[in-house]
């Protein structure tokens, strides 16, 4: 099979994979990063009535009028209200009522004086300025009113669309599911961490860098686990992982060794090879195939390679997945820090750090069989295929990660 372009690899997953529509109801405390599966309408305004943005006396602007610390108005203090609470009096000439942040203006009053113009009297107060009709007065539905669509199906909820839920006395909120992957390990090397070392084996690390960049973009991982590679085992997890997950990804098993098991593993599934290598490195041995109405997507065993075909690969199968364009690759130009003095035969990702619209290659290798260096790195210099070399004060291409 001939390689394919990064482009092509990802128009030919996505292909196969619809947005998820199952929606689910979740406490806001849980709303954050989930994709909203309704419209939400105010069901009344907000703030519900008119209230006092600051702490004096609510009274009737023509009272005061042309009042200075010359010639200061007397008024009858009738009521105190406070944040919370209703007086029943109503402010009539000549009359005013204590009042604090937050709390409901008295009917008849059109005007909240600060009580840092007033001589802060209790059953009388002198008042020192004038105000006009509706000053110091934050009308009922200032924010929203009854009837406003707030929110529109399809949106992420952050912090503030959850506060604005909550501010609608929102509870729970109807959510799209989040999508769900497996994440399978293949390779007899393989110890899981709190395992004792022995010769010739190796820790996983592909299970915690993959199952927890996943958890980061919101996705809820149904299966992880390792196996050795042994092909019959790895189908029938795999297959046993299908029933929930919406795309199934694996690491190992990829190239041309002997124990290459997973073009093994997609002819016991029964799957349809749906591509295998890409022309990019880290990440050219990735195979793909679809299981029944699933994805299966077998990442190199290499920490580098699987890390970064997880950004390239499956960010796009997830931003169709929800909906949310923001779990797209997403790139920006830089001017380059640093040179690349090799040739790329194919499109090349080199772990880098973006800052201010400069970027800097990490120091050490960037070998796919190499991790460690990659912590720190916040991007991904493309190197386009066919490039000779890059220099220094170039401008080049960003993936963000
Ligand atoms: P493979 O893709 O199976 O040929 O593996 C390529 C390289 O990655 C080998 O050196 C493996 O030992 C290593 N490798 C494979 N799987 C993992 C893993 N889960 N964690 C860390 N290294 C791995
Ligand atoms: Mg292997």
């Amino acid at each position: 099979m001939e390689r394919i372009t990064l482009a092509q690899a990802v128009k030919i997953m996505l292909a196969q994979v619809k947005k998820i529509e199952e929606k689910e109801t979740v406490s806001l405390w849980e709303a954050e990063g989930r994709v909203l599966a309704e419209d939400i309408t105010a069901g009344r305004d907000q703030p519900p009535f008119a209230r006092s943005p600051l702490d004096g006396y609510a009274v009737r602007s023509a009272d005061i009028r042309g009042a200075d610390r010359e010639h200061p108005q007397k008024l009858c203090v009738i009521d105190e209200v406070t944040a919370g609470h209703v007086s029943d009096k109503k402010v009539e000439k000549g009359t005013a009522v204590r009042i604090m942040t937050g709390a409901p203006i008295p009917e008849g009053a059109d005007c909240v004086i600060k009580q840092e113009d007033t001589d802060y009297g209790e059953e009388e107060v002198l008042i020192w300025r004038e105000l006009k009709a509706w000053e110091n007065y934050c009308p009922a539905g200032e924010d929203y009113r009854e009837g406003d669509r707030l929110l529109e199906e399809g949106r992420t909820l952050g912090f503030v669309e959850v506060g604005v839920l909550a501010g609608l006395g929102r509870e729970k909120v109807t959510v799209y599911r989040r999508p769900e992957a497996s994440v399978i390990t293949t390779g007899d090397e393989l110890l899981l961490p709190g395992e004792p070392a022995a010769p010739g084996k190796i820790y996983d690390s592909n299970l915690y860098t993959l199952v927890t960049r996943l958890e980061s973009l919101g996705v809820s991982v149904t299966d992880k686990g390792r196996v050795e590679d042994e092909a019959a085992t790895v189908a029938k997890r795999l297959a046993a992982a299908a029933k929930q997950a919406d795309i199934l990804i694996t690491t190992g098993g990829v190239s041309v060794g002997k124990k290459d098991i997973m073009h093994e593993v997609i002819q016991i599934l029964g799957c349809e090879r749906l591509f295998w290598k890409i022309a990019i490195k880290p990440g050219m041995p990735t195979l793909c195939a679809r299981y029944g109405e699933k994805l299966l997507l077998c990442l190199s065993g290499n920490p580098y390679g699987a890390a970064v075909n997880l950004e390239l690969l499956v960010r796009p199968v997830l931003a169709r997945l929800t909906g949310k364009k923001e779990l797209l690759p997403q790139k920006k130009p830089a001017v380059t820090d640093s040179g690349y003095p090799k040739r790329s035969p194919v499109t090349r990702y080199v772990r880098s750090v973006y800052e201010d619209g400069h970027v800097r290659i990490a120091k050490g290798s960037n070998d796919s069989g190499i991790l460690s260096n990659l912590c720190g790195c916040n991007c991904l210099m493309e190197i386009p295929a066919g490039t000779e070399e890059v220099r220094e004060g170039e401008m080049v291409w960003v993936v963000l990660l």
